[in-house]
C-alpha cells in the first residue's frame, strides 16, 4: 500500500521498511551530485551533457537512485523542476541493461504533454537506440497502429487512446511492460481518467515498476491504490503545493465588466514579453483570441475543441515566437515546458486551487523568473483567498493605472463587438462542418472508440477542456 502520509524531503519508505539502506548520497555530497554520482550510466550522462544539463536537479538527485534500485517512486516536486528527466533516465538505463520492445508506458493527461515527454525520451535515448511512439487521441489511428506494430520500446500516451488500441489493435498488448509512468499523476488518478486507468491496469503486468510524478499529489490512499504501487518510495523535494521562489505572483482587482479592458492594458504594458492567458471555457478562449487580434495583439488560441493539427500548430507558433500570446483553457495548464514564457495571466481564476499551481507553473521554470497575474472581480474573492491559503502566500496587488485603463474602454468595446460577430461566424461554420461530418477531431482523450471511429470513418468529437 502506498505511503501516502510520508512527507519528508528525502526518500522515505512506505510501510515498515524504515531500516532499508538509503541511496548512496551523503548529505554533504548531495550538493555536488553529478549524474554519474547518482548512478546514471556513461552514455546517458553524455546525453544530459549534450542537452546542457550540468548537474541533476533536486528531484532527479533524490528520485533517480531509488528508481535505479528498482523501487516504485512517488515523486513530488515543483513545476519546472525536471521531473521528466527524473523518470526518463532510470527507464532508459534499465532498457539498456535489458532491451525489449514495449518496455515502458508513460501516461499523460494531455496530448501536447505526451508529445513533449516523448521528445525528452528521444533526446536522451536516441544515442542508445531507444525508440518511442506517441499514442494520443485526435491523431490518425492507422499510423498509430503501424507505429505500434514496429514494437517501440517506449509508448507515451493519453489513457483513452491507449485503451482503444489495447482493445482494438490486433497483436498489440502491454504484456511485456516493465515500467509504467503516470506523469501529472494526481490528474490521471482523478475522476475523469480514473476508470480508464483501472481498465488499463487490468491488462498490464502487476510485476512492473510504477512511477507517479506531479507537482501536486493526492494524499488519498484510495486514489493512489488505483495505481497499484508496490512498496513505493515517496520522494518529495518541496512542501506540498508550493510555487517556486522566482515566480512573482500578483492579483488585479476590478469590476467584472472591465476584464477585457484590463487584459488589453496589461498585455500592452507587457509588450515584447511572452504570455499565456488562461480562461475557463473554449468559447471564451476563442473570443479573447479574436478580441486581442482585433486590437493588434498577436494572440493564438489553444483549447480542446480544436483539431489536433490546430492544437499542435498553435503551440508551435507560440513556442517558436511567431505569436507572443497564447490564450488557452486548462488543456495547457499541466506539464507544458515552454522556456520563454514570461507571464501567466489568469483571466478567469481557476475554480480548483491545484489548477492555479499548474497554470502559474508554466512560467519561472528551471530556475528562470516569471510573473503570474490573476484577475479578481467581485465574484472571485473567495476563490482568490482559497488559492492564497493553499499556496501559503499572500498575493500582491499588481500596480495599475485605472485612468489609463479606462481610456481604452471605447476601443475595447468596438473590438469586442467585432469579436462577437467573428465568433458567431466561426461557430456557425463549426456547426455546418459537424453536420457534414468533419468534426475536426476534438478535445482530449475522451473520444469515440477506435471501433466506433472505424465504423463512421472519422476520429473524434467530444472535448472537455
Ligand atoms: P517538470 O515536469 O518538473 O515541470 P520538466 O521535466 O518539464 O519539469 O523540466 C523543466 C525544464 O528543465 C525542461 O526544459 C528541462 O529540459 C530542464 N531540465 C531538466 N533537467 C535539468 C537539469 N538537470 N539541468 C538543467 N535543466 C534541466
Ligand atoms: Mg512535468
Amino acid at each position: 500500500m502506498p505511503s501516502a502520509e510520508s512527507s519528508n524531503s528525502s526518500p522515505v519508505h512506505s510501510d515498515n521498511e524504515t531500516t532499508q539502506t538509503a541511496p548512496e548520497i551523503a548529505d554533504s555530497a548531495a550538493e555536488k551530485a553529478t549524474f554519474s554520482s547518482i548512478g546514471v550510466m556513461k552514455q546517458l550522462c553524455e546525453a544530459c551533457d549534450k542537452l546542457g544539463f550540468k548537474a541533476p536537479t533536486d528531484i532527479q538527485r533524490d528520485a533517480i537512485p531509488w528508481a535505479l534500485q528498482g523501487r516504485d517512486v512517488i515523486g513530488l516536486a515543483q513545476t519546472g523542476s525536471g521531473k521528466t528527466v527524473a523518470f526518463a533516465l532510470p527507464i532508459l538505463q534499465a532498457l539498456w541493461d535489458n532491451p525489449s520492445p514495449l518496455f515502458a508506458c508513460v501516461m499523460a493527461p494531455t496530448r501536447e504533454l505526451a508529445y513533449q515527454i516523448s521528445e525528452t525520451f528521444e533526446a536522451l535515448g536516441s544515442g542508445i537506440g531507444a525508440r518511442c511512439a506517441v499514442i494520443v487521441g485526435g491523431m490518425d489511428l492507422i499510423s498509430q497502429q503501424i507505429a505500434l506494430s514496429k514494437r517501440p520500446h517506449i509508448v507515451v500516451c493519453t489513457p483513452g487512446r491507449l485503451q482503444d488500441h489495447l482493445e482494438n489493435t490486433k497483436g498489440f498488448s502491454l504484456r511485456t511492460l516493465k515500467y509504467l509512468v503516470m506523469d501529472e499523476a494526481d490528474r490521471l488518478l482523478d475522476m475523469d481518467f480514473g476508470p480508464k486507468i483501472d481498465q488499463i491496469l487490468r491488462v498490464i503486468p502487476r510485476e512492473r515498476n510504477t512511477f507517479l510524478f506531479s507537482a501536486t499529489m493526492t494524499t488519498k490512499v484510495a486514489k493512489l491504490q488505483r495505481a497499484s504501487l508496490s512498496n513505493p518510495v515517496k520522494v518529495e523535494v518541496s512542501t506540498k503545493y508550493s510555487t517556486v521562489d522566482k515566480l512573482l505572483q500578483y492579483y488585479m482587482f476590478f469590476p467584472f465588466k472591465r476584464k477585457d479592458c484590463y487584459l488589453v492594458w496589461l498585455l500592452n504594458e507587457m509588450a515584447g514579453q511572452t504570455a499565456i492567458v488562461f480562461a475557463r471555457t473554449c468559447k471564451e478562449v476563442l473570443r479573447i483570441g479574436l478580441l486581442l487580434r482585433n486590437l493588434g495583439i498577436e494572440a493564438i488560441p489553444l483549447h480542446g475543441q480544436l483539431s489536433m493539427d490546430k492544437r499542435l500548430g498553435a503551440l508551435n507558433k507560440f513556442k517558436s515566437g511567431a505569436r507572443s500570446v497564447l490564450v488557452a483553457t486548462d488543456v495547457a495548464s499541466r506539464g507544458l515546458d515552454i522556456p520563454a514564457v514570461d507571464l501567466v495571466v489568469n483571466y478567469d481564476i481557476p475554480s480548483f486551487s491545484k489548477d492555479y499551481i499548474h497554470r502559474v507553473g508554466r512560467t519561472a521554470r528551471a530556475g528562470r523568473s516569471g510573473r503570474a497575474i490573476s484577475f479578481a472581480t467581485q465574484y472571485d474573492v473567495e476563490l482568490l483567498q482559497r488559492i492564497e491559503q493553499v499556496i501559503g502566500k499572500k498575493l500582491d496587488e499588481f500596480p495599475s493605472e485605472k485612468d489609463a485603463i479606462l481610456l481604452l474602454q471605447e476601443r475595447v468595446n468596438e473590438a469586442q463587438r467585432i469579436a462577437m460577430l467573428e465568433l458567431k461566424e466561426v461557430q456557425s461554420k463549426q456547426k455546418k462542418g459537424k453536420k457534414r461530418g468533419h468534426g475536426g477531431g476534438a478535445g482530449d482523450d475522451k473520444q469515440i472508440s477506435l471501433s466506433e471511429a472505424k465504423k463512421i470513418g472519422r476520429s473524434g468529437k467530444k472535448h472537455r477542456r
